[in-house]
């Protein structure tokens, strides 16, 4: 079965997440921004075997420590979709700009795109394309267990910024509207930031995306 872990890391609190099949115990995390000696202690505690990052886009408080975890370990790297790319260029201005430790460059092991699957363990989880906060934003979403990992999509109560280069407010809109709400209303969802939520609680709260909104 399907098992996570969420970590707040960084000085954005971004919700960095362990994900791991119970009866391998093979692990992947999902958006290692930085504060990688506490990811690994967690690794540790809860005996997983750590083979895969996982990333849903290329900002700096999601991907920041990427590039020296998959040095350090040997780790493939899956995802984004390669709408990221100039965002990876970036991270070293993104480090000086927001004041992170220098990140490493990498070069993700393989891109994603809307439709395919990722796997770990006994684990499959999906993958949506959902652009607007960032071009090659991915999402990750686990049928079985009802997850999904929506990186800066949708928060509980608010959606992604869309004021950064490439980003665009109606393909965010339409990204949440066509590629998470058919998940189903009882899906919980991880965001980047901020507490969980469920799909069904946005379609009648979220000031930006609910029903008739
Ligand atoms: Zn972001
Ligand atoms: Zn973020």
């Amino acid at each position: 079965m399907f098992q996570y872990l969420t970590i707040p890391v960084t000085a954005f609190d971004q919700n960095c997440s362990l994900v791991w099949c119970d009866q391998t115990l093979q692990a992947a995390v999902i958006d290692p921004g930085g504060d990688l000696d506490e990811l690994l202690g967690e690794v540790k505690r809860l005996g997983l075997k750590l083979e895969q990052i996982w990333l849903t886009h290329a900002h700096i408080d999601h991907a920041g420590g990427t590039g020296e975890l998959a040095q350090r370990l040997g780790l493939p790297i899956i995802g984004p979709h390669e709408g990221d790319q100039f965002w990876i260029d970036g991270l070293p201005a993104q480090s000086k700009m927001f004041g992170f430790p220098p990140a490493l460059l990498f070069k993700p092991t393989r891109w994603l795109h809307d439709g395919d699957t990722v796997k770990i363990g006994e684990c499959t989880l999906q993958v949506r394309h959902c652009p607007g906060h960032t071009p090659g934003h991915v999402v990750f979403y686990s049928p079985e267990a009802k997850r999904a990992f929506v990186g800066d999509v949708l928060f509980a109560g608010s959606i992604g910024r869309t004021d950064f280069p490439q980003g665009d407010h109606a393909t965010l809109i339409a990204s949440i509207r066509n590629r998470l709400w058919p998940m189903g209303d009882d899906t919980v969802f991880i965001p980047g930031h901020g507490p969980e939520s469920t799909f069904g609680r946005e379609r009648k709260t979220n000031p930006y995306v609910a029903d008739g909104v």
